[in-house]
C-alpha cells in the first residue's frame, strides 16, 4: 500500500520504517526539517534500536518531506501519530493534532479519491469522532465515511523494543468509522500473526488507556507489596517469581523498584484521571498507582540519608538517567525527581547514561556529566536509576551503591541496599 506518516517521533518513525521493510511505499511528514532531512540521510533522529538499519535498508521506499501536499498526494492511507504530550491541568495537549487534521484535511480537499486517515496518537475517549472527524469534513469539504475513511488504531510499543513490538505485536486494535476503513486495515495488517480485534473508534481509544493504566498499577502494586516486603526483610522478586508464573497475573511489570515513567505511563494515567473528574467519576485505583509512583523514588533518597544525614557537599553518583535502559527518552524518568531532591539537598551529582545524556542536559544543564560510567564510581555514593546492560560489568567492590532497579551485581558493594529489597 501507499502510505503516509504525519509525525516522525518514536511511533510514527517506528511505524513508517517498519511498513517500509514490509515492502509498503511510505512517506513521513514532519513539521520538523532537521528530522526530515535526518530520515531522508537515513540517520534516525531519535535513538532506537534497529532503527538505523530499517532506515538505511529501505531507504529506496522510505522518505521524508515537510509538505503535506508531496505525501498525501501519492499516498492512499495516512497514519496520524503527532505528539499529545501533557499539559500543566493533567489533561493532553491536542493542538499538534488538530493541527495536523486541518493540514490533512486541506489536502485533501482537492484530491480526487478515497483517502484513509487513521489515528495512531493515544488521545482521549470521544477524540477521533468528536474532534477529527468534524474537523476532516470543515476544512476538505468532504464527508467522512463517503470521501473520506475514519479509524483509530493505537499503538502499543515499548520504547526499545519498539520495533520487534511493532513487527510482533500481542494484538492489534482497529477502531472504525466506516466498513471501508475497517477492510483496508485488516487488508494492511493481514499478515501479522497476532489477533486483531476491530471496534468503535472510541472503545480503540479507551483499551489503550486502559491498557496503560493497568501495567502501570501493576507496577505500583509491586511497589507497594516490595515495600511491604522489605520491612518484613521477605525478598519481593522471590514472590514476584511466585505470583507471575500464575497465569492469571504473568511476570512482566511485577519488577519492583523506583517506579515508572516514560512519554506514556505519566501522562495517560494524568489523562483518563483529569478526564474522569470531567465526567465526574471516581478512579481511586489510578490515583493511588500516580501516588505510589510519585513516593517511591524518593525511597531512594530516604535510603541514601541513613549514610548520610546531610547531603550537602556529597559527591553522588547517578547511574541511569533514561526512564528505562535501551532509550535516550528521559520524559518523566526517575532520575528527574530524584536528581532534583538531591540539588534541594545540596549534593553534588555526578552522572552517567549511555544514551540519554543530552537530553537529561536540557533539564539539568549544570550537573556533572561522566564520560563512562566507571567515572561515576569515584563519588561518596551512587544510586542505580536505570537498568542500562553495561552496568552490569561494573566492579562496586568498597562503594555504596543505594539501587533502584536491583541490579544483582551491584551486591558486592562494600554497603548495598535496594529500594524494596
Ligand atoms: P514525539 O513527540 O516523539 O513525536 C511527535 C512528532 O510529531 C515530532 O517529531 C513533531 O515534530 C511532529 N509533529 C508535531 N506537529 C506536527 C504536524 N502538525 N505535522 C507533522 N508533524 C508534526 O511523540 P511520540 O513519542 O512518537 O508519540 C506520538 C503519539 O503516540 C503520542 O500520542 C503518544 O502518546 C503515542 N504513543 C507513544 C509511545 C511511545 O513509546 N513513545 C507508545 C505508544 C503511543
Amino acid at each position: 500500500m501507499r502510505l503516509s506518516i504525519i509525525g516522525t517521533g518514536y511511533v510514527g518513525l517506528v511505524t513508517g520504517a517498519c511498513f517500509a521493510k514490509l515492502g509498503h511505499t511510505v512517506i513521513c511528514v514532519d513539521i520538523d526539517p532537521e528530522k526530515v532531512q535526518k530520515i531522508n540521510n537515513s540517520i534516525p533522529p531519535i535513538y532506537e534500536q534497529g532503527l538505523d538499519n530499517l532506515l538505511s535498508t529501505y531507504k529506496e521506499n522510505l522518505t521524508a518531506t515537510t509538505d503535506y501536499q508531496t505525501a498525501l498526494k501519492t499516498t492512499d492511507v495516512t497514519f496520524l501519530c503527532v505528539g499529545t504530550p501533557a499539559m500543566k491541568n493533567g489533561s493532553i495537549d491536542i493542538s499538534y493534532l488538530k493541527e495536523a487534521t486541518k493540514q490533512i484535511a486541506t489536502t485533501l480537499k482537492n484530491k480526487q479519491s478515497w483517502h484513509l486517515v487513521v489515528v495512531k496518537s493515544t488521545v482521549l475517549p470521544g477524540t477521533t469522532q468528536q474532534i477529527v472527524l468534524p474537523l476532516l469534513e470543515k476544512h476538505s469539504g468532504k464527508k467522512v465515511g463517503t470521501d473520506i475513511g475514519l479509524a483509530m488504531n493505537p499503538e502499543f510499543l515499548k520504547e526499545g523494543v519498539a520495533i520487534q513490538d511493532f513487527l510482533q505485536p500481542d494484538r492489534i486494535v482497529i477502531g472504525f468509522y466506516d466498513e471501508k476503513s475497517r477492510t483496508t486495515l485488516r487488508e494492511l495488517y493481514k499478515n501479522f500473526a497476532c489477533s486483531i480485534v476491530e471496534t468503535s473508534l472510541s472503545a480503540a481509544e479507551m483499551i489503550k488507556y486502559a491498557s496503560n493504566a493497568f501495567l502501570a498499577t501493576k507496577i505500583s502494586f509491586i511497589n507497594e507489596i516490595g515495600n511491604l516486603c522489605k520491612k518484613l526483610g521477605i525478598d519481593t522478586y522471590e514472590v514476584a517469581t511466585g505470583m507471575g508464573l500464575d497465569s492469571r497475573i504473568g511476570r512482566p511489570f511485577l519488577d519492583s523498584g523506583i517506579g515508572w515513567g516514560g512519554s506514556c505511563f505519566p501522562k495517560d494515567v494524568d489523562a483518563l484521571i483529569t478526564w474522569a473528574k470531567e465526567i465526574k467519576e471516581p478512579t481511586r485505583i489510578i490515583e493511588s498507582t500516580k501516588q505510589i509512583n510519585a513516593d517511591q523514588p524518593l525511597r531512594l533518597i530516604k535510603i541514601l540519608q541513613k549514610h548520610f544525614p546531610k547531603l550537602k557537599g556529597k559527591t553522588i553518583g547517578i547511574l541511569g538517567l533514561a526512564f528505562k535502559p535501551d532509550t535516550d527518552d528521559i520524559r518523566d524518568s526517575r532520575a528527574i525527581p530524584i536528581v532534583k531532591e538531591l540539588l534541594r539537598n545540596g549534593a553534588q551529582i555526578k552522572a552517567y547514561d549511555p544514551q540519554a545524556m543530552d537530553n537529561f542536559k536540557t533539564l539539568f544543564p549544570t550537573i556533572e556529566y561522566c564520560e563512562s560510567a566507571t567515572d561515576v564510581l569515584s563519588s561518596d555514593a551512587i544510586l542505580i536509576t536505570t537498568k542500562w546492560k553495561e552496568f552490569t560489568t561494573l566492579n562496586f567492590q568498597g562503594k555504596i551503591v543505594i539501587d533502584g532497579r536491583r541490579l544483582d551485581q551491584a551486591k558486592n558493594a562494600k554497603i548495598y541496599e535496594g529500594v524494596c529489597w
